[in-house]
């Protein structure tokens, strides 16, 4: 017997069994052909009708264009049981049934692959269907669409030939809409449609039905090798040898008078979730016109006032299919003449803030379980709520100008300033809102970049310093965009042949990369969307991993306990000493020749960091907060050295100002003296604070300090110093027995005791491989991922990301970034290494991560695998990581099953 090619809508059951599952039957029968199905199972009312499989598909073309043995005999069969149920013949004179001839692959491909409508139409059937409804123009308006389309779909002719006919009669009767042409008119298209068929493809339209129906059949099958089928699978990533179902639908007319109607819709609203049926509708019309936006359709609520009863049916059609597939859909309809009849359904696409709110409602009304709508939401959605975006109607008439990478998402508006100082200025001094526009920016541009907006540069990848510190302070972003060229000089910059000047506005898309002219009007989402806390709250229940937050002041501790953070799992001290007040202390300390000098420099500084870390206890009472001792190496606290060398030339050749000079060279001669071949391997970190101790010695002070003042006013305090860049465990004894004894002195000298953990971050390989005996005196670990992926691999970031690194993602010879999420099978395993090795020395260790990965989906999921009690990341990404953890438990859970 012949491969079963064929499946009655009410055969579903058959194709099931043969499939095993619904992911097997929808790849058989296609996504559209599959729900038809299963609407026909559950009762809801969808016109008779069969599809003809994916393999029929593949077979055929695999056959050089034959249809595959079976299936023509197995198509003429279905079709009798359709005109069994729908009451006609197909090509019967007096009573023809006409059909649709549907594609419909396993994914939707939407516009991708065609359809023909009214196919069974000729001059005979005609006569017989005006008989029967004594409405000619309704039949010629369905007999010229059918040569229209299958013209066009099945023999190649262009659209455009169809449409300059209409226009023509359109003008003629002076109306504007087809709809308002008569039944003499249609007549009278009909046929110049035919003759331009016979012109165009130099063959007849057929007229025999069979042979429309098999040329359509023919016609949905070569689509799916169509050009643009081709293009379409390539961009969104599906396989080519998938196939099209062919869908064979007995044909409603929404087109038959005023009871009539046909439409799209939304069970619930596609942009803000809310519970209520969203989408558009026209009277006495066929399908293609609500989509094809030939007429001005009309919101479905007017559906319920014009005809109450098919409405009733059709919300309760809506329900029913929610139900059934316990999410979102998107269906079409055609009532004809007051009875509904459902033409397609499938999961809706939807806004974030939508997906978020539906997953909620359905948990809370009982369609889903929690789990299910935590798992449902994705963590990049989450980001959404995070920054504001652009009105979509607005974004859609902006005038865009340029694209570059999508680095940090939200919409941002504002004027071009082209240094930071500018931007800083206009933002502080004159309000004014501000888009700094740079190549690229440097650590000293930071300033400008938290005035503006958001930051464009025509230069960087993902990983520039553009893009890092505008993720770290949720600032949206674009950079790299290779057609902007900024002249600093003229102030004005010019892109794809637009030229603007800097106060001039623009408006930039970090989430799509995608930069306007002008002032695009912005809606703001935000975190306290009730559904978003309430989806997160659950999720916290199903997590084991805790989630902390990377903060150096007391407003973004604030700010990441608002998140949830349930910790401070890197404070970043040195970030206090650039600040104007300070940096000439700090500088002064470098500089010291004696020990009175350095002791003098750093009393001043005590005080400024005391209030810095107080402010952050108070604001993370009953929270742990880890301070990092200062990291980078000196000479960044000092000016650059190529600009002393040329100030101290200049004023060597001038000679105006001695003084000057000589303080000038004094710094000079410093600056030289510190520097280093390579910095980032050079004296810095735990390194430094050996070299210097009275500078780490007076950090601790400052946190022992504030922590017992803050204790005596009944804060709750858990200080936890963090000793960075440790590769042996001598440098850790020496540096933390020192350490030690300062924070009990000062526990002494204020009369209480607080809870204090010491510990290290776990940044370089020979830590990692000596996690055990680093756990001797650490009591806590905390993967510093940033500088662990740099050690590992040997490569330097910051030299990486503008250069080989982009070419090595692009030559796929790594598979990622793993800047930008943990490379698993490399660093991954040095992390796990010190996991277990750690504990196996003290089993209460505590390991966190507080790399930027710790904020990375991925990552979070790793981290949760090999064990890790916190992840800590940007406060803007806490909820992101929050819902992150709960999906690697509940994965996890999953896994076990
Ligand atoms: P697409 O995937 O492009 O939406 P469809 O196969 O769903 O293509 O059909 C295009 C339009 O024709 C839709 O509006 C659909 O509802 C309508 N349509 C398809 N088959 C029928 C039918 N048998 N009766 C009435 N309308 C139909
Ligand atoms: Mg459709
Ligand atoms: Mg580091």
């Amino acid at each position: 017997m012949p491969k079963k090619w064929v499946y009655l809508f009410d055969e579903v059951d058959l194709a099931e069994k043969r499939a095993k599952n619904w992911e097997g039957v929808r790849a058989l029968l296609g996504g559209k052909g599959a729900n038809l199905a299963e609407m026909t199972r559950i009762g809801v009312p969808v016109p008779p009708g069969f599809t003809i499989t994916t393999e029929a598909c593949n077979a055929y073309l695999a056959g050089g264009g034959k249809f595959p043995e079976g299936m023509w005999t197995q198509t003429l069969k279905a079709l009798r049981a359709v005109e069994e149920k729908a009451g006609k013949r197909f090509g019967d004179p007096k009573n023809p049934l006409l059909v649709s001839c549907r594609s419909g692959a396993k994914f939707s491909m939407p516009g991708m692959m065609d359809t023909v409508l009214n196919i069974g139409l000729n001059d005979t059937t005609a006569e017989g269907m005006i008989r029967l409804t004594s409405d000619p123009r309704f039949v010629f308006d369905a007999y010229r669409r059918l040569v229209q389309m299958f013209g066009s779909v099945v023999m190649g002719v262009a659209d455009e030939a169809f449409e300059e006919v209409l226009a023509g009669y359109r003008r003629r009767a002076g109306v504007s809409s087809d709809s308002d042409l008569t039944a003499d008119d249609f007549k009278a298209i009909t046929a110049e449609f035919q003759k331009i068929v016979r012109q165009q493809a130099k063959q007849n339209f057929p007229t025999d039905p069979m042979e429309q129906l098999s040329l359509a059949i023919e016609a949905v099958f070569k689509s799916w090798n169509g050009k643009r089928a081709i293009d379409y699978r390539n961009a969104a990533g599906i396989a080519h040898d998938l196939g099209t179902a062919v869908n064979i639908v007995t044909m409603v007319f929404g087109n038959m008078g005023k009871d009539s109607a046909t439409g799209v819709a939304m069970t619930r609203n596609a942009t803000t979730g809310e519970k209520e049926i969203e989408g558009d509708f026209l009277t006495n019309a066929q399908g293609e016109d609500v989509v094809a936006g030939i007429r001005t359709t009309r919101p479905i609520e007017d559906l319920g006032k014009e005809l109450p009863k098919a409405y009733g049916q059709f919300e309760r059609v809506a329900r029913r299919l929610e139900k059934h597939y316990r999410n979102m859909q998107d269906v079409e309809f055609t009532i004809e003449r007051g009875k509904l009849w459902m033409l397609q359904t499938r999961d809706g696409k939807r806004t974030a803030q939508a997906e978020v709110r539906i997953a909620v409602d359905m948990a809370e009304e009982g369609m889903i379980t929690k789990r299910e709508a935590v798992i449902r939401v994705k963590p990049e959605q989450v980001d959404f709520y995070l920054h504001p975006q652009f009105d979509p109607l607005a974004r859609k008439r902006a005038e865009k100008i340029a694209a570059g990478l999508n680095v940090s998402p939200g919409a941002a508006v504002g004027m071009i300033a082209f240094d930071a100082d500018t931007a800083e200025k206009w933002a502080k001094e004159q309000k004014r809102q501000v888009i700094m526009v740079r190549p690229e920016t440097k650590p000293d541009d930071v300033h400008g970049m938290l005035a503006a907006n958001g930051i464009l540069t025509s230069k960087g990848g993902r990983t520039s310093h553009a893009a890092l510190v505008a993720r770290q302070f949720g600032k949206p972003a674009v950079v790299g965009v290779a057609a902007l060229d900024i002249d600093l000089e003229t102030r004005k910059m010019q892109v794809n042949g637009r030229a603007l000047q800097e106060g001039e506005w623009i408006s930039i898309d970090g989430t799509t990369g995608e930069v306007f002219a002008g002032q695009v009007p912005t809606i703001q989402p935000d975190v306290s969307d009730p559904y978003l806390i309430k989806l997160l709250s659950w999720a916290d229940k199903f997590r084991r991993l805790e989630v902390w937050a990377n903060a150096d002041y007391p407003r973004d501790a604030e700010r990441a306990r608002r998140f949830g953070a349930q910790g401070i799992g890197l404070c970043r001290t040195e970030h206090m000493f650039f600040e104007t007040e300070r940096l000439p202390h700090v500088q002064k300390m470098i500089l010291a020749k004696t020990e009175e000098e350095r002791e003098e420099a750093l009393k001043k500084l005590l005080p400024f960091q005391r209030a810095d870390f107080e402010g952050l206890f108070r604001a993370m009472d009953g929270l742990p907060v880890i301070i990092r001792l200062i990291d980078p190496p000196m000479h960044e606290f000092l000016p650059a050295h190529d600009t002393l060398l040329q100030e101290v030339t200049e004023l060597r050749i001038t000679r105006r100002d001695k003084a000057e000079l000589e303080s000038k060279e004094r710094m000079l001669a410093a600056v030289e003296s510190m520097r280093e071949a390579n910095p980032m391997l050079g004296l810095r970190g735990v390194r430094l604070g050996i070299h210097i101790p009275e500078l780490t010695k007076m950090q601790v002070r400052a946190i022992f300090e504030a922590a017992c003042r803050c204790a005596k006013e009944g804060v709750d305090v858990h200080p936890e110093v963090m000793i960075p860049l440790t590769a042996h465990v001598n440098e850790l004894k020496i540096q933390q027995t020192a350490l030690e004894e300062v924070g009990r002195q000062v526990m002494k000298e204020q009369g209480i005791d607080v809870d204090y953990k010491f510990g290290t971050m776990i940044e370089i390989p020979r830590a990692a491989l000596t996690a055990d005996e680093i756990a001797e005196y650490a009591q806590f670990f905390s993967f510093g991922t940033n500088d662990l992926t740099q050690t590992t691999y040997g490569i330097s970031r910051d030299d990486a990301e503008s250069g080989f690194l982009m070419e090595y993602l692009e030559k796929k010879i790594l598979p990622e970034n793993p800047f930008a999420s943990i490379d698993e099978s490399g660093v991954g395993k040095l992390m796990e290494m010190a996991v277990r090795l750690g504990r196996k020395t003290r089993p209460d260790l505590e390991v966190g991560i507080c790399g930027e990965h710790g904020g990375d989906p991925k990552s979070v999921w790793f981290c949760h695998k090999i064990g890790l009690n916190y992840v800590s990341c940007s406060p803007f990404r806490v909820p992101i990581a929050r819902l992150a953890a709960a999906q690697a438990a509940l994965g996890e859970a999953n896994l076990d099953k």
